[in-house]
């Protein structure tokens, strides 16, 4: 047999090798109720880790507020009764996000899945060696809709303070990028209702599927946001001390 089909076919495995071993991602997963604080912390660690955050609902607010955008009208109907966009929808906008380069080496991602089907989607879509740890945070009742009532966000950036328990240095700034708070729209009781059942009723089977499957960490979030955050870097690190490779020389506060 002549050497070039073998030649031909060692060569494509090397090429398909050496694209497999630039394809290792470090993935983070937050799970948790609306108001388990999964934004604050997602922001501060990506701040600090230069890992890139991406959170659904705030691309979806973006898609929102974008008045070109044919899906606007349809998307705030859903976000405003608080029921889930269609996983097609979401779907569509969350690959165009995680396949740009900046998420080659890994993401955060907050927000996503909500649903089972969701899950498999993005497990399907990742390379076989991404590295996953999943954060599941948790918090009762009461203290998710204090939360969610005193929650305000920058209306540009979208970092999410607390009238009480997290407020910015002046009173309806953001301290980032200093322009004006306002109230989510989807943050009133009938919303707020609906979120929370709508959570309690597809939360279940994602944890088992996740369970099974990859790093599990769990942090009870009912603390402040800074107890919070020192508990996450902990687990974190404890599961896989390289998943925040080069961490501490990253710090920028
Ligand atoms: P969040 O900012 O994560 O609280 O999301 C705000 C709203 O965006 C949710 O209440 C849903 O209406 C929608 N949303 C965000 N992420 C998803 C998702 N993964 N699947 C479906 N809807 C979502």
């Amino acid at each position: 047999m002549s050497k070039r089909p073998l030649l031909l076919t060692l060569f494509l495995f090397s090429l398909i090798f050496s694209s497999f071993a630039y394809c290792e991602q470090n993935i983070l997963i937050f799970l948790g109720p609306p108001g388990a604080g999964k934004g604050v912390l997602c922001k501060k660690l990506s701040k600090e880790s230069l890992i890139p955050h991406i959170s659904t609902g705030e691309m979806l607010r973006e898609e929102q507020a974008n008045q070109n955008s044919p899906m606007a009208i349809e998307l705030s109907e859903y976000i405003k009764e608080g029921q889930l966009v269609p996983d097609e929808m979401i779907v569509r906008i969350l690959m165009r996000r995680i396949n740009k380069p900046d998420c080659k080496n890994g993401f955060i991602l907050d927000g996503f899945p909500r649903t089972l089907s969701q899950a498999h989607i993005l497990e399907k879509s990742l390379p076989s060696q991404a590295n996953l740890i999943v954060v599941n945070l948790k918090v009762d009742d009461a203290t998710i809709v204090k939360r969610l009532l005193g929650r305000r966000i920058c209306s540009k950036c979208q970092q999410p303070y607390h009238v009480d328990f997290f407020p910015p240095a002046k009173k309806g700034a953001c301290d980032h990028c200093k322009n004006k708070l306002i109230t989510r729209n989807d943050d009133c009781e009938v919303s707020i209702r609906n979120r929370l059942e709508i959570f309690k009723d597809q939360h279940g089977p994602i944890e088992d599927y996740y369970k099974n499957r990859h790093e599990w960490v769990e942090i009870n979030a009912a603390n402040p946001v800074e107890s919070n955050y020192s508990t996450l870097l902990e687990k974190v690190n404890a599961v896989n001390l390289d998943f925040l490779i080069d961490f501490p020389d990253r710090q920028t506060h």
